[in-house]
């Protein structure tokens, strides 16, 4: 089997690794770009991570971020133009898989685990033995918390911890940010979060990527701390993602080819 894996981000879409290249907010756009990549390769199977929600014929319910996509039938279109089956997940269930199941991964093993990406926005996906599923985690309500989140609510982890809605507030993005103190509020507002997941889903371990998750100490010294603080009675360990941005992209080829039995709800 010939697998082509597919990774739709928000910014950023990557074909295997013979094409990157901006994404196109035009969906017909976007699909002639990733079906002219994809074809090289000659494909007997197509894996695609795409950032937002999926039904499991892989037709896109919702992305904050690609709003032009919603409706669109992704794996259908893909799977007629490349002439294989296409299997399609959102970019947190992509991530889990290539942290729990592709070379280098850091959730090899660990039975009850989840995966959150800290990138634009916020996704989590949770895996319970052989299912694996997509989660809303990042949009979980936070008391006290009034800002208006894209997806329609008020209150959201995502309005406090992610990228956009961060960088609006303070007039930049966040890889610009040194400031010790913004790390310990940050970590102080992710931590809670974490330990929910974990409580709610009794996971053993949590693996973060995305863009804001590849900081250094600043982010982690504090966030360990905090989670260690919090976490007393459903224990979580929270590790760096082993495969970094990596993740959906080897994700998406688990997805096309992974080890059976594996369910995945979208
Ligand atoms: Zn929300």
């Amino acid at each position: 089997m010939t697998v082509v894996a597919v990774d739709i981000g928000g910014t950023w879409t990557r074909v295997a690794d013979v094409a990157r290249f901006p994404t196109d907010p035009d969906y017909d756009r976007e699909l002639a770009m990733i079906v002219d990549a994809a074809a090289s390769t000659n494909p007997t199977a197509a894996g695609v991570s795409f950032g937002g929600r999926v039904t499991s014929d892989g037709t896109v319910r919702v992305s904050l971020n690609l709003r032009g996509y919603e409706g669109r039938a992704l794996g259908a279109d893909l799977a007629a133009a490349l002439g294989c089956p296409v299997r399609v997940a959102h970019d947190a269930t992509c991530g889990l898989l290539g942290e729990a199941f592709a070379p280098g991964g850091a959730l090899h093993g660990v039975e009850r685990c989840g995966y959150l990406t800290l990138s634009t926005g916020v996704g989590a996906a949770v895996r319970l033995g052989s299912t694996v599923l997509t989660t809303e985690a990042g949009h979980q309500l936070v008391a006290g918390n009034d800002l208006p989140c894209a997806c329609g609510q008020t209150g959201c982890l995502e309005t406090l911890v992610g990228g956009r809605a961060l960088a609006e507030r303070l007039g930049r993005p966040l890889d610009t940010v040194d400031d010790p103190g913004f790390w310990q509020v940050y970590s102080e507002r992710l931590a809670p979060g974490l330990v929910n997941l974990a409580l709610t889903a009794g996971l053993s371990v949590i693996a973060l990527g995305g863009a804001v998750a590849l900081r250094g100490d600043d982010l982690w010294r504090p966030l360990w701390s905090e989670v260690a603080r919090l976490s007393r009675y459903n224990t979580v360990e929270v590790r760096k993602a082993g495969l970094g941005g990596g993740a959906p992209l080897a994700g998406a080829a688990v997805l096309a080819d992974g080890p059976a039995p594996l369910e995945v709800l979208h």
